[in-house]
């Protein structure tokens, strides 16, 4: 999309689409929300989608789909073996990818299950910009470890570096000197999840591309969230701005040797897939397919989903439609710094990141500053963020709790779905809130699960304060929602 100026010089991230189909959603009554957030034991995850005004947990298998994915759809060809339909998304996927072969497998995670099964033996490890929760979980599964090592600016929650996903490639290098034969492959990380959606930039991939061939091992990367990253290098890189998305995409990936993807984000749909040259390693992974995903012409997917990513993937080649995701997540970042409200940046793809610690200093990690947030923020507006913080942390050996060093509110922008006045809403309350920071108070634990506790464990305030936080909203916005 083109840079939209306004009259008095403010850019708009104007939407290069139209609404066709609605779903209807309810701002219920404050009184409901506290309640509901009690129900859910403070943890948003718990919440039931109908207590629930604007959906910010997450961008994953929630994106709007177009038109043309949604015809495509009734194109599908049912059938369990040489569906036309998988066909059709094969074709899609190596008109962007340029790789002999195309595996397909039910989301991203399955893609990570398998590489990690021909890929990873006992003691390796893998060295990458930054991990994301079920690869690592993976790699670790087949005994590997991994060794993360960004560029210096990567965690720093303020920064204008514009590709703070960036690997570091002296300490990549050192890597190979210190780990040698135990590096199986090298991973980079598209549009950084962890780290606030954060680009690496096509120089860097090449860099990293060149320091992997001299050592004869792969570059794998993670392309699930990758259509930010296009987005950012053609804006950010200037060697590419002329460059088609096509073209910058054709070029990531003549620069590393395995792609995998989410296509509940890259392609708008819900499925993946796994994209290779090496004949050896295909046929590995190929066998594996059967076993756990489904025969090798569906790999899990339904044949409607197969259709829509293919043009959803199609549909990612175009600036108009990669270009709203990070318009809007600027656009909402930008008015909440004129606010004072500290956010993560440079603003990045994925999401907008709240920095809990920063807006509430008064809570400490023990009692969950970024889970109080989540909190406080659903009471207030209804939105659900997801807290990346303490409380997605395991417990040290001895027991005490893993503090954080970083607390972020994670606000999903799920792609094509809301609306600007629905992200000013969301702004204002934000806004508001900050303004009041100091009513909001800590949590404790009330049931802690021993595994990945964060999805469903249940915290409760340490005191009132949440009372006193809804009677200070009656008391600003009175009868208004
Ligand atoms: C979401 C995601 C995955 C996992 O994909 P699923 O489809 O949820 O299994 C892997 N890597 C990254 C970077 C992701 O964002």
């Amino acid at each position: 999309m083109n840079k939209i100026r306004m009259t008095n010089g403010s850019e708009l991230p104007l939407e290069m689409h139209k609404v066709k189909i609605v779903q209807k959603i309810a701002l219920k009554p404050i009184e409901r929300r506290l309640e509901a957030i009690k129900e859910a034991g403070n943890n948003t995850f718990m919440l039931n989608n109908r207590d629930i005004f604007l959906d910010m947990l997450t961008d994953s298998g929630v994106n709007a789909m177009s038109d043309r994915q949604q015809a495509a759809m009734l194109l599908a060809d049912d059938s369990y073996a040489g569906s036309e339909s998988f066909y059709r998304l094969e074709a899609s996927v190596k008109k962007v990818f340029e790789k002999k072969y195309f595996l397909p497998a039910h989301q991203g995670r399955a893609c990570e299950h398998l590489l990690s099964r021909v890929l990873i033996k006992q003691g390796d490890i893998v060295p990458m910009n930054f991990h994301f929760t079920t690869t690592r979980a993976h790699i670790r599964l087949q005994g590997g470890d991994i060794l993360e090592i960004p560029n210096d600016e990567a965690l720093k929650l303020k920064s204008v570096h514009p590709f703070k996903g960036s690997l570091d490639i002296d300490k990549l290098k050192q890597a190979f000197k210190d780990h040698g034969e135990r590096i199986p492959f090298v991973r980079l990380e598209a549009g950084t999840n962890l780290i606030g959606g954060q680009p690496i930039s096509l120089q860097n991939i090449k860099e990293t591309h060149a320091v992997c061939k001299q050592h004869g091992v792969p570059l794998m990367l993670d392309a699930s969230l990758l259509q930010d990253n296009l987005f950012f290098i053609k804006t950010r890189e200037a060697e590419y701005k002329d460059k088609s998305v096509l073209e910058i995409c054709n070029e990531v990936a003549r620069n590393v040797d395995i792609i995998y993807f989410s296509a509940r984000k890259f392609g708008n749909g819900r499925g993946g897939g796994i994209c290779l040259n090496d004949d050896a390693v295909y046929e590995k992974l190929r066998e594996l397919i059967p076993l756990f995903e489904g025969y090798v012409t569906y790999g899990g997917m339904s044949v409607k989903e197969m259709e829509a990513i293919a043009v959803g993937i199609e549909e990612t080649m175009d600036m108009d439609m990669i270009s709203q995701g990070p318009g809007f997540i600027k656009y909402m970042a930008d008015e909440l710094i004129k606010a004072g409200v500290p956010v993560v940046t440079p603003a990045g793809g994925l999401g907008c990141h709240l920095d809990a610690g920063s807006f509430l200093p008064h809570i400490k990690g023990e009692e969950f500053p970024a889970a109080s947030l989540a909190s406080a923020l659903y009471i207030i507006s209804g939105v659900r963020g997801m807290e990346r913080g303490t409380m997605s942390e395991e417990r040290n050996a001895d027991g005490s709790e893993g503090v954080s060093a970083i607390e972020l509110v994670r606000l999903a922008m799920p792609r094509r779905v809301f609306t600007m006045s629905q992200i000013n809403f969301a702004i204002d309350r934000i806004a508001w809130l900050f303004k009041n920071r100091d009513i909001i108070g800590g949590l404790r634990w009330k049931e802690e699960p021993k595994i990945l506790r964060f999805f469903n464990g249940k915290l409760e305030p340490l005191n009132d304060w949440q009372e006193r936080l809804v009677q200070k909203f009656k008391q600003d916005f009175e009868d208004s929602l």
